[in-house]
C-alpha cells in the first residue's frame, strides 16, 4: 500500500472505509511528519495534535459501532485536514495571522468547517496566512513566513500559503483556504497543488473572518481535482447564517475516467497573455490548452477587455470593505487591548499595536476611498467598473463554457523579493482578481514546471454555479497528465 502520508483524500477515505488503516494511524503518520518538517516549512500557526488524535480515536470508535449496526458511515469519517487561520473552529485559537487576535478563541465554528466536521473530518491545526488574508506570499503574517516546499528560499504564495504548503509537503491531504482576490488559486499555483475558488455565495462565509465581504469565498486545496470536488460538494450550500449564500442545488459531481472533451468550448482571453509574464508560464499554460484541444475541446480566442482595470478596482473595493470590517477590532470586545487613559487612546493604541503595516495601509486607503467627497470618485466609480468586468465574463460565457488562463505572471518568487514594494506585490494578482470581482468560480491546478523546477499553475474559470463543469474538465486533464502527482523532496 501507498505510504499513509501519500494518500490523497479519496485514497484515504477508501483506506479508512476498507479498514486498511485507522484514523489514528493516518493522523499519527501526518502528525509525525509535521513534527519533523514543520521547522523547515512553517505552515501552521496553531497545531492541535492532541485534539486531532482524540478526534481520530473517536472516529475509529464511531466507525466500529456504525459498522456493527450496519448504519451508514459519514463520508469523511476520520479524514485529517488543516484549516486556514481565518476560519473559526470553536475553542481553537484563531489569529488571522494578526497580533490583534493573538489570543482570540472563537466560541463558534465556521459553517464550511462545521459541514466537514459533520462529515467526520479531524482537524490537524490552523494554517499560516497573510494578516487578515491581505497578501500574496504569507510574508504579511505577523508571525512568520511559510516556506515553499519546492524551494524553501521562496514563498508559498498567499494568502492561503500555509494551506498550500501543508498539502504540497504532504502534512495533510487537504486544507481549507479562502480566496478574496486569488488566495486559493495563487498559492495552489506556487505550490503545485489543486484548488477551487467557488462561485461567490456558494459556500457560506459564516465564520470566515471578514476581509472584503463582497469578494470573500471559502475554498479547498488538495492534491487533485477529484479530492477538491469532494470537499467542495460537502461544504457548499445555503446557510441561514450567511445572507449572501445561495439556495441553489449542489450537484453530486460524478468524475469518471472519461477524457473525451468533445463539445466543450474553452476561451483563451488575450488579456491574460501580456508582456511581463514569465515565458515558462505562458509556454506551460499554452501547452495545457493544446492538451485540452487534443482531448476534443474547441479552443476559441476571447476578449475580456476590462481586465486591466481589475487591479485598481480591487485595490479600492477590497480595502474599502476591509476598513469597515476591521473597525470591530477596537480593544473593547475581544482581541488585543492596550490599556490607556480614556477610550479613544485605548482604541488608537490597541489598533496601532495590533495591526501590521499592510493592514494599516489598506485601512487608510479604504477609509479614504469611502470618505465624504471621495466616495463617488473612488468607491462608486470602482463599483461601476466592477460591473463592466462582470459583464465581460457574462458576454464571453455566451460563446464558451469556460476560460483557461494563467494564475500568476510568475512562479514562486524569493522571500523578500516584493516586501519593500507593495505595488509589485499587488501586480502578482492581475490574473486572479477578475474572477472575484465577477463572482465566478475558478479551478487551479498544476500544468508544468519552470526551468528551476518550480510548479506552474493554470486556472479554469466558469459561469456562476458551474463548478461541476470546471471539475470535469480539470479531472479529465489530470487523467492524461501527471503534473499533479509530482511532489517536492523534503
Ligand atoms: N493578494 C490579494 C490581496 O492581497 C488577494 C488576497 C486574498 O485573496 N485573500 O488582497
Amino acid at each position: 500500500m501507498t505510504e499513509l502520508i501519500d494518500l490523497t483524500v479519496t485514497q484515504a477515505v477508501n483506506a479508512l472505509n476498507s479498514g486498511e488503516c485507522s484514523s489514528v494511524e493516518l493522523t499519527t503518520a501526518l502528525i509525525d511528519r509535521t513534527e519533523k518538517l514543520e521547522p523547515s516549512v512553517q505552515a501552521y500557526l496553531t497545531r492541535t495534535p492532541d485534539l486531532a488524535l482524540e478526534q481520530a480515536k473517536a472516529s475509529d470508535n464511531k466507525r466500529k459501532l456504525l459498522n456493527e449496526s450496519l448504519a451508514p458511515v459519514p463520508r469523511l469519517l476520520g479524514l485529517p485536514i488543516a484549516v486556514k487561520d481565518v476560519l473559526t473552529v470553536a475553542n481553537i485559537r484563531c489569529t488571522c495571522g494578526s497580533k490583534i487576535l493573538e489570543n482570540f478563541k472563537p466560541v463558534y465554528t465556521a459553517t464550511s468547517v462545521q459541514k466537514l466536521q459533520d462529515a467526520g473530518v479531524v482537524i490537524l491545526g490552523k494554517t499560516n496566512t497573510d494578516e487578515f488574508a491581505m497578501g500574496s506570499s504569507t510574508e504579511n503574517s505577523a508571525y512568520f513566513t511559510t516556506r515553499n516546499p519546492w524551494d524553501r528560499e521562496r514563498v508559498p504564495g498567499g494568502s492561503s500559503g500555509g494551506s498550500a504548503a501543508v498539502v504540497a509537503a504532504r502534512l495533510a491531504p487537504a486544507a481549507l483556504g479562502t480566496d478574496t482576490g486569488g488566495s486559493v488559486r495563487q498559492p495552489a499555483s506556487f505550490c503545485g497543488v489543486t484548488g477551487i475558488k467557488p462561485t461567490y455565495g456558494r459556500v457560506s462565509r459564516y465564520g470566515l473572518i471578514a476581509y472584503g465581504s463582497s469578494l470573500d469565498s471559502v475554498g479547498v486545496l488538495a492534491r487533485n481535482v477529484e479530492d477538491t470536488a469532494l470537499l467542495f460538494t460537502i461544504m457548499a450550500g445555503y446557510d441561514i447564517k450567511d445572507a449572501t449564500s445561495m439556495d441553489i442545488p449542489i450537484p453530486q459531481i460524478q468524475l469518471d475516467g472519461r477524457t473525451d472533451l468533445k463539445g466543450l468550448r474553452i476561451g483563451v482571453p488575450k488579456e491574460y497573455f501580456i508582456e511581463g509574464i514569465q515565458p515558462d508560464v505562458e509556454k506551460a499554460v499554452r501547452a495545457a490548452i493544446a492538451q485540452f484541444a487534443a482531448m476534443g475541446a474547441e479552443i476559441k480566442q476571447v476578449s475580456l477587455p476590462h481586465t486591466e482595470y481589475a487591479l485598481p478596482v480591487y485595490y479600492l473595493i477590497a480595502p474599502a470593505e476591509a476598513s469597515a470590517n476591521l473597525a470591530r477590532y477596537d480593544g473593547v470586545r475581544f482581541g488585543l487591548r492596550v490599556p490607556s487613559e480614556g477610550n479613544i487612546e485605548m482604541f488608537k493604541k490597541s489598533r496601532g499595536a495590533g495591526f501590521g503595516s499592510e493592514v494599516k495601509r489598506r485601512i487608510m486607503l479604504g477609509t479614504y476611498a469611502l470618505s465624504a467627497g471621495y466616495y463617488d470618485a473612488y468607491y462608486g466609480q470602482a463599483q461601476k467598473v466592477r460591473t463592466l468586468i462582470k459583464q465581460d465574463f457574462d458576454k464571453v460565457f455566451e460563446a464558451v463554457d469556460m476560460i483557461a488562463a494563467p494564475i500568476a505572471p510568475t512562479t514562486a518568487f524569493k522571500r523578500g523579493a516584493h516586501t519593500e514594494d507593495p505595488l509589485a506585490m499587488y501586480l502578482e494578482d492581475v490574473f486572479t482578481l477578475p474572477a472575484n470581482l465577477a463572482g465566478v468560480p475558478g479551478l487551479a491546478f498544476c500544468c508544468g514546471f519552470d526551468n528551476q523546477n518550480l510548479p506552474i499553475g493554470m486556472q479554469l474559470m466558469g459561469p456562476h454555479y458551474k463548478e461541476e463543469v470546471l471539475f470535469k474538465a480539470g479531472h479529465a486533464y489530470q487523467q492524461v497528465t501527471d503534473w499533479h502527482t509530482k511532489t517536492p523532496e523534503l
